[in-house]
């Protein structure tokens, strides 16, 4: 299937050929047509299967039909509200809807906390169409009347699953009742919990119902690897592997801040170049830091789960788990950050003796075994007792229990202090029926683990 069968104006089709996408991803295919329809949709497809442009084409398309030339902000009312749970999402997304609507009279802004409101404030005041924007934030704005949203026609709930973890649906349904009840919505989210359903049966009408398989299931595009290894080793693990394989562009994940700050900072000083994200940082430290990672300025981002929501870099090779993540759903989605859009990319966990557990959970969900492997000098029980002394005092702890507070739900931990805390994921259950479509879409030859080991000196488990 080519975008020019799917009936999207010319303008759109260029912006898209000058993406260099030759073919609807199988959320486009699906989405993009019944979205042309005017009909709801609840989605399921996580990042990574090009959804961003599975619904931000189709709604430049409605919109254009109605656009303005005129400079006048009174002509440029918000038709269009996409939500999203995190800033660096909401950044990423703005970036996609300018892309794409590039040959378009259509304005768009994104709006999210931690900087000044001011410049929003004016970009506002100048008359913009579509608004990308964090719930928090957006509230914000509502409350100083810098926005009107009486004539939105089309809402866009993206990661709507991550929103809900974040505590922000008392923010939702406030923005919900700000909202015209005549627009078309579309919902995305990666789960299909009972609390999303019940959001969507009290935002959507009659809405379609997509599925895509989800990438770690069906795309075969993610090796995914573990090396069982003492939690006081992991850092010089990580370190040796990224030196003997000469990584560049390596996620890292850890579940705490500090414990990212203090790896980006033990790497920097073994001579890895290497930066932190997470939700301490101010907005333009954040930026900087996942601009220098794209540019190869800075060669690890070391990152919690929240901060890395959103996060695309094109053909990202690598991901580590340097610790394993507090539900196995944030595991899928850490890999999620690599083998995009059909590019090959290796996700590798550390796992010490006491991650074997949750390793197990994530294989149950994923319904595969991920290999383990051990490196010689790195075996599981070879770690000296005195291993954290030596290295600076508890710099290696065994994983912290609590996880990140994400940063745009802190105020809303502040305010009722069950909001912001991510739930677990028990009550949430994935979607039972991966349509297999996915699976052929951009499929390459997985590498061989072997390849990815090339040089090591490795043994099995
Ligand atoms: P998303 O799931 O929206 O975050 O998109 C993931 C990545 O896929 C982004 O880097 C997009 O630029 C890319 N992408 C989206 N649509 C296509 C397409 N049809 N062909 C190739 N790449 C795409």
């Amino acid at each position: 299937m080519s975008f020019e069968s799917l009936g999207l104006r010319p303008e759109i089709l260029r912006a898209v050929a000058e993406q260099g996408y030759t073919e609807p991803t199988p959320i486009q295919e699906q989405a993009i047509p019944v979205v042309l329809q005017g009909r709801d949709i609840m989605a399921g497809a996580q990042t990574g299967t090009g959804k961003t442009a599975g619904f931000t084409l189709p709604l430049l398309h409605r919109m254009a039909a109605h656009a303005s030339a005129s400079t006048s902000p009174a002509r440029h009312p918000v038709r269009a509200l996409i939500l999203t749970p995190t800033r660096e999402l909401a950044a990423q997304v703005e970036e996609s809807v300018r892309a794409y609507g590039k040959h378009l009279p259509l304005k768009a802004t994104v709006i999210y906390g931690g900087v000044n409101m001011n410049p929003q404030i004016e970009a506002l005041r100048a008359g913009i169409d579509i608004v990308v924007a964090t719930p928090g934030r957006l509230l914000d704005h509502v409350q100083q009347r810098s926005i009107n949203l009486s004539r939105v026609e089309f809402l866009v709930l993206d990661e709507a699953d991550r929103m809900l973890d974040m505590g922000f649906l008392p923010d939702l349904k406030r923005i919900m009742d700000l909202l015209p009840k005549q627009r078309q919505s579309l919902l995305f989210s990666a789960t299909f919990a009972d609390e999303i359903k019940r959001l969507s049966d009290s935002l959507l009408r009659d809405p379609v119902l997509i599925e895509v398989a989800r990438r770690n299931t069906a795309a075969e595009t993610v090796t995914q690897l573990a090396y069982r290894v003492d939690q006081a080793r992991k850092r010089d693990l990580l370190a040796h592997l990224i030196k003997s394989q000469d990584l560049r562009q390596v996620l890292v994940f850890t579940r705490t801040k500090n414990g990212a700050d203090r790896l980006a900072h033990q790497l920097d000083r073994d001579g890895i170049r290497a930066d932190a994200i997470h939700g301490d940082k101010t907005q333009p430290q954040r930026t900087k830091a996942l601009s220098d990672f794209k540019e190869g300025v800075v060669r690890v981002l070391v990152a919690t789960d929240v901060a890395a929501r959103g996060i695309d870099i094109d053909q990202l090779p690598h991901v580590f788990n340097f610790e394993m993540p507090n539900s196995p759903e944030d595991y899928v989605h850490r890999i999620g950050r690599t083998g995009r859009a059909g590019s090959q990319g290796d996700a590798i966990s550390l796992v010490c003796e006491e991650e074997m557990r949750m390793l197990a959970e994530i294989e149950r969900l994923i319904k595969r075994e991920i290999p383990k492997q051990v490196v010689a000098g790195f075996e599981p029980g070879t770690a000296p007792k005195s291993e954290e002394s030596t290295r600076g005092r508890g710099r290696e702890r065994a994983p912290q229990r609590r996880p990140e507070l994400p940063p745009a739900a802190e105020r809303h931990a502040q305010r009722a202090p069950s909001e912001g805390t991510p739930k677990p994921a028990a009550n949430s259950h994935h979607l039972k029926q991966p349509m297999g479509h996915a699976a052929s879409h951009g499929k390459r030859p997985q590498r061989p683990v072997a390849a990815l080991l090339g040089g090591l000196n490795k043994k099995p488990a």
